[in-house]
C-alpha cells in the first residue's frame, strides 16, 4: 500500500492562514503588528532566496518585515551592531540571522548576541538550554515543523522508535530533544555511525537531516514507518532531499515529499515563533 504523504504545503498554508486571521484580529485592535526582521551578510545565492522567502512569507500573513543587508566584507563587530540594533527596536519582534555566515565572521558571537526573547531562529544557548530543560522558548523551526507535521498526521509518537539522522544544532540534535519530549525512543545517527541501516531500520518513526542526497534507501524503511525527508538538495532533475522517496514510498506508513514537506513548514514555524515573540510569549515561565 503506498504511503500516506505528509503534506507540508498544505499544512503549512493552513497554518499560515490562521496566523494571517490572528495579526489582522490583533491589529484591528491596537494597530500594532509582529515584525520580523532577517539579517543576510554576503550574497550567497540559496541564502538570498531563503531571505526573500521569509521576507515576502512574513508580508503575507499581515507582519512587517525587515531586511538588513551586510556585505561579505564585514567584520563580526559590523554584524554584532546590526544584531543591537534590531535587539533594541521595538518594532522588531523576531531576529534571525541568515546562516552560514562567511567564513571571517564568529558565528556564535553573532547567534549569542540575538535577544532570546527575539530569537526566532531557537539558536541561541538561552533558547536552546531551555529546550533541554523543557522551560518555555522558542524553538528551532524546522525540528518544530517536522513534529508539527507527525503529529498533524496523528503519527503515533509515545513509546515509539525514533531515528533522527544527522546532530547538527540547527535541526538533528534539537530534533532528537523535541521528540524525547514526545515520549518517544530515540536513537541519533551521524557521520561517525556503525551500521546506520541496521539502526534505520527498526525505526517507527525517521527523520532523515544528514545532508546527504538519497542517503536513506527503500531497504533502510521497515514496512509502515513514519519517513520525515528534511534534506535539500538541487540537482539538474529538481530537488531531491536526503531520502530515496521513489524506494520507499509502496512500503513505508508516511513519507514527507521533497519539495512540499519540511520546507514549507519551517516558514511556518518562522512565522509562530515571530507571533510568540510579538505576544511576548517565549520567555513566559
Ligand atoms: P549539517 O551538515 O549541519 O549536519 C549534517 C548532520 O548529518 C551531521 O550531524 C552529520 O554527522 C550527519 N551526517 C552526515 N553524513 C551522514 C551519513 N552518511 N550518515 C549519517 N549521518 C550523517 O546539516 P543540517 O543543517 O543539519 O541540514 C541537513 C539537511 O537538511 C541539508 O540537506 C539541509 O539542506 C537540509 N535542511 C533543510 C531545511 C528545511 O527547511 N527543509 C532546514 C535546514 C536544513
Amino acid at each position: 500500500m503506498a504511503a500516506i504523504i505528509l503534506d507540508g504545503k498544505e499544512l503549512a498554508r493552513r497554518m499560515r492562514a490562521e496566523l494571517q486571521e490572528q495579526v489582522a484580529a490583533h491589529a484591528s485592535q491596537d494597530g500594532k503588528r509582529p515584525g520580523l526582521a532577517v539579517v543576510l551578510v554576503g550574497s550567497d545565492p540559496a541564502s538570498e532566496i531563503y531571505v526573500r522567502n521569509k521576507g515576502k512569507a512574513a508580508r503575507a500573513v499581515g507582519m512587517e518585515s525587515v531586511e538588513r543587508r551586510l556585505p561579505e566584507s564585514s567584520t563580526t563587530n559590523e554584524v554584532l551592531g546590526v544584531v543591537d540594533e534590531l535587539n533594541r527596536d521595538p518594532a522588531v519582534h523576531g531576529i534571525l540571522v541568515q546562516l552560514p555566515l562567511p567564513a571571517g565572521i564568529d558565528r556564535e558571537r553573532v547567534i549569542q548576541a540575538i535577544h532570546p526573547a527575539k530569537d526566532v531562529d531557537g539558536l541561541s544557548p538561552l533558547s536552546q538550554g531551555a529546550l533541554v530543560k523543557g522551560l518555555p522558548g522558542l524553538r528551532p523551526c524546522t525540528p518544530s515543523g517536522v513534529m508539527d507535521l507527525l503529529r498533524h498526521y496523528q503519527v503515533p509518537l509515545q513509546g515509539q522508535r525514533a531515528v533522527v539522522i544527522g546532530r547538527s544544532e540547527l535541526v538533528g540534535l534539537p530534533q532528537a530533544l523535541l521528540l524525547i519530549e514526545a515520549n518517544a525512543t530515540v536513537t541519533v545517527v551521524h557521520s561517525k555511525t556503525r551500521d546506520a541501516r541496521e539502526i534505520v531500520r527498526q525505526a517507527d518513526i525517521v527523520v532523515a537531516a544528514a545532508g546527504h542526497p538519497r542517503l536513506v534507501r527503500g531497504d533502510w524503511i521497515k514496512p509502515g514507518a513514519a519517513v520525515v525527508d528534511v534534506g535539500i538538495h538541487r540537482t539538474d532533475a529538481g530537488i531531491i532531499g536526503d531520502v530515496a522517496a521513489d524506494e520507499v514510498q509502496d512500503h513505508a506508513g508516511y513519507v514527507s515529499p521533497v519539495p512540499g514537506g519540511v520546507g514549507p513548514m519551517t516558514i511556518a514555524e518562522l512565522l509562530k515563533n515571530t507571533w510568540t515573540a510579538f505576544l511576548g510569549e517565549a520567555m513566559r515561565a
